[in-house]
């Protein structure tokens, strides 16, 4: 039985296993680290997860849901074939295949995992994101903050040298930037700040949105697969443009051919919003840990935006600090998560390793002023240590007051209204006059940052919650309903095996052969992929008769 760690991402899902060499990071069924983290149906109605589904996205937009996770732990449903899903049942699902693909690669079953999540991620998302673990099968008794994971990758690397780090994790769809002290073996997390809702995603967009621009396009001319299409060409060119000075992007739209030639300057130019919020959160951690750039031993860069040029270039043009993006910015974050079960499974390699994390947000209740203005009581300051616990008291806003209820919040404005509001936990109380004792609230944050409030009045009554919430930590019985619901769902299997094997044996003869040949089985493989993922059962088993067919020949 072994503990993996799991980058569970926005945009790619990554797993990692810990052991006596170090982190070791698995592959998925069609060899890849990376699975995105896309869920769909395929014709018959099987399931398919990652790369295959991903290629559908355009080709099947209602049978295909990506970026799932920036919904984690609301209402929000999605509709996939007949039935819809919740974000939590979709992370659900794709858990499973991750899990399974692990199963296959490590030789070995798998019961438990440390799941990564957003720094920014309330309670209700990591509570969700624990529950989607559960509904998959798996244990999930540790989230850990992403950038924490990142910087458990970079520390392990470079021997836990002493200092103070930032960690900017850039990804698809969130930015996290935290700021980490590590001191003999002893990491602490002492400020995280984030945009949940900026990542590569708006580079594409910029310039998909670009591209119509120059070409005169109208958006509502467009077909959705035709908007799709050059949606993912825009992502193309942003990648292509982390490697090459200048690139094209051609898209043909109704037998005529529409294109743009792009540059980084020009890149900066068009996306310079989406940079400048680079810098929000970058100004808020400084602020935050009372530090300056030049404090910090190390900038490290990860997740797959940082891997564009142009945002090592800013944040060096605005801290002033060249950042460093010596560790795989792909992989960081699950190695990380990897670090971590091994240090929850106390191995000896990582006995010195103590690791504290923080709690990003400030929470507290809402209370009346002396003007009778309704403002917030803080009871857990934003960055304070995990595992914490803080109580306050409150006193009877009227006379004969005999039941008090505390709408809780999280955010940093003393306008309760501006925050996020997780609901309300009432207590009755005996007769209390205006200005006296009536209740003391304790807050109790755990350390996977999940949320605990006790209310207790003056006959030493208690309510305790630990979410206010109830729609969000289902019940057994509704876990078991959607396990069930879920458990229905077949998981495209049977050809996998087969297919992947051809394409390997395809790419070993691509390797061994030259040229025209080359060129010629480096096409057949690409139209049996796109078979694979594209065709009807009937297609894809003809193909692959047909494939093996063909590979026989080439194979002398
Ligand atoms: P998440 O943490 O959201 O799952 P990742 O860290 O995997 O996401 O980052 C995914 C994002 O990185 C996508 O927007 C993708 O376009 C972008 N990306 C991946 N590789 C590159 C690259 N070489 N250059 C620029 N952007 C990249
Ligand atoms: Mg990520």
């Amino acid at each position: 039985m072994a503990i993996i760690g799991i980058d569970l991402g926005t945009t790619n899902s990554l797993a990692t296993l810990f052991n006596e060499v170090g982190v070791k990071i698995v592959r998925n069924a069609l060899g890849n680290a990376l699975t995105p983290s896309v869920v769909g149906l395929d014709d018959d109605g099987n399931v398919i997860v990652g790369e295959i589904a991903k290629e559908r996205l355009i080709t099947h937009p209602d049978m295909t849901v990506a970026e799932f996770k920036r919904t984690m732990g609301t209402d929000r449903k999605y509709k996939l074939g007949k039935d819809t899903y919740s974000s939590q049942q979709l992370s659900s699902i794709l858990l499973k295949k991750i899990v399974a693909d692990a199963k296959d690669y490590l030789g070995e079953e798998i019961d438990e995992a440390v799941i990564s999540v957003p720094a920014y991620f309330d309670d209700k998302m990591r509570i969700a994101t624990k529950q989607a673990a559960e509904l998959a099968g798996i244990k999930c008794e540790r989230l850990i903050n992403e950038p924490s994971a990142a910087a458990l990758a970079y520390l392990s690397r470079n021997h836990w040298k002493d200092g103070t780090y930032m960690v900017v994790d850039f990804g698809g769809g969130t930015l996290d930037v935290s700021i980490i002290d590590s001191f003999d073996s002893v990491m602490e997390i002492i400020a995280v700040a984030g945009n949940n809702q900026l990542g590569g995603k708006d580079f594409n967009e910029a310039i998909y949105r670009y591209f119509l621009l120059s070409n005169n396009l109208l958006e509502d001319s467009l077909t959705a697969e035709e908007r799709a299409i050059i949606y993912r060409m825009s992502e193309t060119t942003k990648i292509a443009l982390s490697t090459n000075p200048i690139a094209v992007m051609t898209v043909v739209i109704r037998d005529q051919e529409y294109s743009l030639t792009l540059d980084n300057n020009k890149l900066i130019e068009i996306a310079h919003e989406v940079f400048e919020k680079i810098f929000t959160p970058i100004k808020k951690v400084l602020k935050d840990s009372r530090l300056r750039p030049e404090d910090l031993e190390s900038i490290v860069l990860v997740g797959g935006s940082s891997k564009m040029p142009t945002v090592a270039v800013y944040i060096e043009k605005v801290t002033g600090v060249k950042p460093c993006t010596d560790i795989d910015p792909d992989t960081a974050i699950g190695i990380g998560a990897g670090i971590y079960s091994g240090i929850k499974m106390k191995n000896q390699q990582l006995k010195d390793i103590v690791m504290t994390d923080i709690c990003p947000f400030s929470l507290g209740v809402d209370t009346h002023d002396y003007n009778n203005d309704v403002i917030m009581s803080f009871i857990i300051e934003r960055n304070s240590m995990l595992p914490c616990s803080n109580m306050r008291s409150y006193y009877a806003i009227h006379d004969n007051q005999t039941v008090v209820d505390f709408k809780v919040y999280q955010g940093e404005s003393i306008i309760p209204e501006n925050n996020i509001y997780l609901g309300t936990i009432s207590i009755g109380c005996p007769p209390t006059n205006k200005g006296e004792f009536i209740a003391t609230v304790r807050m109790t944050y755990d350390i996977n940052g999940i949320l605990l409030i006790d209310v207790t009045n003056v006959n030493n009554e208690t309510v305790s919650k630990t979410l206010i919430d109830n729609n969000v930590r289902l019940s057994e019985k509704e876990m078991e309903a959607i396990k069930k619901k879920l458990d229905k769902l077949r998981f495209e299997k049977d050809t996998n095996d087969e297919v992947k094997l051809l394409i390997s044996r395809a790419e070993r003869i691509i390797e061994e052969s030259v040229s025209f040949e080359r060129e010629r089985l480096i096409n057949a493989l690409s139209a049996f992929k796109l078979t694979m993922a594209k065709g009807n059962s009937i297609e894809k088993r003809r193909t692959m008769e047909a494939f093996a067919r063909f590979l026989d020949a080439c194979d002398l």
